[in-house]
């Protein structure tokens, strides 16, 4: 308003702009409705060791289908769910659904120990009872609690008046791993991050970005910005480890990629090149594989 410029106003009318205000509340509005009616479903991608190239556990990430809209990716509805609130009932419906899947693989594989991974939202863990909702899917699925890792971004970690979260410790006390995600996009350091009960660091898709060029064993062959980007995964993943932390890099889309992490010491790693997000099956055809749930020869 405060700009009375031609644009400003055009935009104030746009009928795009009104199509997707309108999207929103109706969006906003279905979701409690949508979950009763069971429209959401998990999918699942494998996290896979580098040095080994065995899946040790997989990602929880959450679908709508939506009888009109089709699947619509997380993105678009966990904003929302954020906002109003819905991601409460939404979240504890995940967390439920990924600990009896998490079970059934422990049924099937018992010796391959395959972990979840759960997002959990900022509002989940500052406005509910998160420390009994997680005990309460751990204990009506009957998997162990080393087996559940919650993901929490860098911003989730932090409350009204910089308060540090308080359920985190009793969520390690449970033995449930606490992993960063998106590490990196935010202000939050190495220092103070290790100061908390935290185990994993998963470094954001965007440093994996820059490894782009074709290969190692010829180390000098890269371009600047791989080489720059190569040190900075280097150094944050020597630090993690020297505060006991283990790391997990997203995004990998190519085996140049996942060649220039291996060197660098990180841990795991989870991207298309390894496997897209997937049924539960997708996973259990994994880990009955010939050779003990390698995702690639
Ligand atoms: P995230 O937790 O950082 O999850 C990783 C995202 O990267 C997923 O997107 C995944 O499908 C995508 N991805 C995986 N491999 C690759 C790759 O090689 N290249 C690229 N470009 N992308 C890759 P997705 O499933 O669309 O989820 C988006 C975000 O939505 C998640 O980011 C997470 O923040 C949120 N989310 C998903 N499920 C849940 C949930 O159950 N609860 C909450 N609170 N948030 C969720
Ligand atoms: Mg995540
Ligand atoms: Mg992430
Ligand atoms: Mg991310």
């Amino acid at each position: 308003w405060s700009k009375a410029d031609g644009r400003a106003r055009w935009t104030l009318y746009d009928p795009d702009r009104g199509a997707h205000q309108l999207t929103r509340q109706l969006l906003t509005t279905a979701l409690r409705p949508a979950l009763e009616r069971g429209e959401f479903s998990v999918e699942y991608q494998p996290l896979v060791g580098l040095a080994d190239g065995v899946v040790h556990g997989a990602e929880a990430l959450v679908r709508w289908r939506h009888p009109r809209y089709g699947t619509l990716s997380p993105d678009r509805f966990i904003p929302l769910a954020e906002e109003s609130g819905a991601i409460v009932p939404l979240g504890k419906w995940v967390l439920e659904e990924s600990c009896r899947q998490a079970r059934r693989w422990l049924m099937e594989f018992p010796d391959t120990e395959t972990f979840v991974s759960v997002n959990l939202a900022a509002r989940q863990i500052w406005d509910s009872d998160v420390v009994a909702d997680v005990a309460q899917a751990l204990e009506s699925s009957g998997l162990p609690a080393r087996l559940l890792q919650l993901e929490i971004t860098e911003s989730a970690l932090l409350g009204p008046g910089g308060r540090p979260l308080q359920a985190l410790q009793a969520l390690a006390d449970m033995g449930v791993r606490i992993a960063i995600d998106d590490f990196g996009t935010g202000y939050s350091n190495l220092a103070y991050l290790s100061r908390l009960p935290v185990h994993v660091l998963k470094l954001d898709g965007t440093f994996i970005e820059g490894f782009r060029d074709p290969v190692p064993g010829r180390p000098g062959q890269g371009s600047r910005r791989t080489e720059a980007d190569e040190q900075i995964v280097r150094a944050m993943v020597q630090l993690a480890h020297a505060l006991g932390l283990t790391v997990t890099a997203e995004g990998i889309e190519s085996a140049a990629q996942a060649e220039r992490l291996r060197l660098t010491g990180c841990d795991t790693a989870q991207g298309w090149y390894f496997a897209r997000p997937g049924e539960a099956a997708l996973v259990a055809d994994i880990l009955r594989g010939t050779r003990a749930g390698e995702a690639r020869p």
